[in-house]
């Protein structure tokens, strides 16, 4: 400060201002290139954006056969046969995301931007009130459940599936009331995180993909269930079965019967509750059931966008992890 004030105050004399005159116009000539080096840098970062909508709980692809690696974050993921996802989990706050992907040892930036979407309020009565207001020894019990099934949350390893998924069942009809925010007996539980298909008791269910069974149980909520780990961190969940046909470190092929359909747990009928979750993620599953044309693509956006905000854009709330918290509230029906 103290040079500063002095530089400030002092009266030049006459001799060094032609030198001093110099030097301001050599400071600004060195001004004036900093100023253009910074255009040309912006004029770098400028490009088509690579963006696109998803609501939460879809999932979004970038197509190619050549990516290497993809990313969100921190973390980083091989792409599958080429081609990176990305799951977004049903609770993911309305905002953007960016992600990269690695392609010829060059990242490239995308931005997904999450829309705020209102799934249904579905009310479901159910007379056997003990599936909503726990004794303490059922709380005990769901909180031994869900420890069991958190650690599975965080499975990793090479892909062993394709997209799409096996049918679970022979005929499959209308998926229902995935993301439904539910009310049991007038009281606010988790959203609904699966599909239910319609299906008579006995029915037989299939693995969707090749897999380890990674839990085999009967759960306090989902009543007999089946969980399958198919590499990527993505799971399958059977739950509410009659019976179940594999055991838990099995070695599955696609298509490998699981059990049978049934109204174990807490449940008002006979169906089959097939839920997925991907790298954490809960995901409608009927999207990785269907055609992959149907799931949502980054494309280059025609509008010009400053690729400096794809880069620093993140959710706040998702940028590392999905949220893996659980309460006694969560496992659904
Ligand atoms: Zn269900």
């Amino acid at each position: 400060m103290r040079n500063l004030h002095e530089s400030q105050n002092r009266v030049p004399r006459p001799e060094h201002r032609d030198r001093r005159g110099g030097l301001r116009r050599a400071s600004q000539a060195a001004k004036a290139l900093v100023s253009f080096l910074c255009s040309l840098l912006v004029l770098a970062a400028v490009g088509n954006a690579v963006e696109v909508s998803a609501r939460p709980g879809s999932v979004v692809r970038w197509s190619g056969d050549d990516s290497e690696s993809c990313g969100r974050g921190m973390r980083t993921w091989p792409a599958n046969a080429g081609t990176c996802w990305f799951p977004i989990d049903l609770l993911e706050v309305e905002g953007a995301v960016a992600v990269f992907r690695i392609r010829a040892g060059r990242r490239e930036a995308a931005r997904i931007r999450v829309t705020n979407y209102p799934y249904p309020v579905q009310r479901i009565k159910l007379e056997d009130s003990s599936k909503v207001d726990l004794s303490p020894e059922d709380l005990v019990r769901v909180r031994r459940d869900q420890a069991r099934v958190k650690s599975l949350w965080l499975l990793a390893g090479p892909a062993r599936f394709r997209l799409p998924l096996a049918p679970p069942l022979e005929e499959m009809g209308p998926a229902g009331s995935f993301g439904s925010r539910r009310f049991f007996n007038d009281q606010p539980r988790s959203p609904h995180s699966g599909a239910d298909y319609p299906a008579a008791e006995g029915v037989t269910v299939f693995s969707v993909a090749p897999g380890t069974v990674v839990l085999a149980s009967d759960l306090f909520f989902s009543g007999q269930s089946v969980f399958v780990d198919h590499g990527d961190g993505l799971v399958s969940m059977y739950f509410h079965l009659s019976s179940m046909s594999v055991a838990e470190g099995e070695q599955l092929e696609s298509r490998a019967v699981i059990g049978e359909v049934g109204e174990t747990g807490r449940t008002t009928g006979p169906h089959l509750h097939f839920g997925l979750r991907w790298r954490g993620a809960r995901v409608d599953p009927s999207l990785l059931l269907g055609p992959v044309a149907e799931i949502p693509a980054l494309v280059e956006s025609a509008d010009p966008v400053n690729q400096a905000d794809v880069l620093f854009t993140t959710n706040p709330r998702h940028n590392s992890e999905p949220e893996t918290k659980l309460d006694a509230k969560e496992i659904p029906l």
